[in-house]
């Protein structure tokens, strides 16, 4: 019942003003950069115009957090070749339209590829068992959200004709690499509120102390955000770094201890690629060598050499990190929109460009 109890506050307009003040008086005129790494955050911060509310020096930026837009071109170039093999190709309905270095599964599907969407992971398993003489092959993204559900599938047993193509990273390696960019300069961050539920505040407990910047787990109403945004201030204020919680309702320190040794019985972490962000340090989750058998990377001797991340004039390495807005790109709203994304950023619903071009077209 507590998640229910606090939803009449979190919909109140006082509250709001009340956050508002405090925020005002807890900036006192400073510059300050907070930001966020989560898509679905982006989308509340701009689809209720929070921005607007704050006090002009307070910066609220989107970092890396879209799965999709960071997922590497070598990954989606592999599926693509996959694809033109004969295989057949499941996917989020988001993967679909991610440009490839040349391609994406959508073009290849209109030139005759079996490229399916799922709804999840135990969909396309489906899939694989009622083709059993087809090969099926799963490419999923996402962030330690997602990487649960897949390691569930895989631990419960995987037809024989069926593989997965993971793009699974973890968010506090990414956050370690932002405050190492040279002019990256962030007083806060808003940690996110799905990753948090599963890894909780303690993990980046080290991260906010060994930085000095504090970090605040927020959930995803207009209200979550900017309380939020007045615990980080209020830290700043009184010198603390640490890993707080605001998403109470649903995020615990530890996390969710269940979803974390799944994870990690199906998937050991390694260095991996980060479009627009290179390889990131023990930032991705592999599938462990007892199931090489579902491991597309292993099973299909394909070698993808020339994938181009960021194709010309796209800004996307610059979008993720927070550095360029979306419309300051020659090609915003032009050559790249929703319908045609040229760059990853444009293509799903946690995509820093198409929220922006969603909501400036209301
Ligand atoms: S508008 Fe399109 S091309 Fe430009 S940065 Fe965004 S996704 Fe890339």
């Amino acid at each position: 019942m507590t998640h229910l109890s606090v939803l009449p506050r979190l919909q109140d307009p006082r509250h709001a003003r009340a956050l508002i003040r405090e925020i005002e008086r807890l900036s006192s005129g400073r510059s300050l950069r907070i930001v966020h790494v989560c898509g679905t955050h982006e989308d509340t911060i701009s689809r209720h115009g929070l921005r607007s509310l704050l006090p002009p020096k307070v910066q609220l930026v989107a970092g890396p957090g879209c799965p999709v837009c960071v997922c590497a071109a070598q990954d989606v170039d592999l599926a693509v070749e996959l694809a033109r093999q004969g295989h057949i190709i499941t996917t989020f309905g988001d993967m679909v339209r991610v440009p490839s270095s040349h391609s994406s599964l959508a073009r290849e599907r209109a030139a005759g590829a079996d490229v399916r969407v799922v709804y999840g992971v135990n969909d396309a398993v489906e899939i694989a068992r009622r083709h059993p003489g087809r090969k099926v092959i799963f490419v999923g993204a996402g962030f330690e959200t997602t990487a649960p559900t897949m390691a569930l599938e895989v631990l419960r047993g995987l037809p024989d004709n069926f593989s997965l193509l993971t793009s699974l990273k973890v968010i506090p390696p990414a956050m370690e690499i932002l405050v190492d960019i040279e002019g990256f300069n962030v007083d806060g961050f808003i940690t996110p509120g799905h990753v948090s539920a599963i890894i909780g505040t303690n993990a980046f407990q080290s991260f906010a102390q060994r930085h000095h910047v504090p970090c605040v787990a927020a959930g995803f109403e207009p209200l979550d955000v900017l309380e939020a945004v007045r615990m980080l201030l209020l830290q700043i204020e009184e010198g603390r770094a640490e890993s707080e919680n605001e998403y109470r309702r649903v995020v615990r320190p530890e996390g969710n201890l269940a979803a974390q040794r799944v994870m990690h019985e199906a998937f050991y972490i390694r260095d991996a690629p980060w479009r627009g962000l290179g390889v990131i340090p023990d930032s991705g989750l592999f599938l462990r060598d007892r199931f090489s058998s579902h491991d597309t990377r292993k099973l299909f001797d394909i070698e993808v050499t020339d994938s181009v991340d960021i194709l010309p004039g796209c800004r996307c390495h610059e979008v993720v990190l927070g550095m360029t807005d979306p419309t300051e790109c020659p090609l915003f709203g032009k050559r790249c929109v929703p319908e045609d994304p040229y760059g990853p950023c444009m293509v799903g619903h946690e995509g820093t460009c198409r929220i922006r071009y969603e909501n400036q077209a209301l």
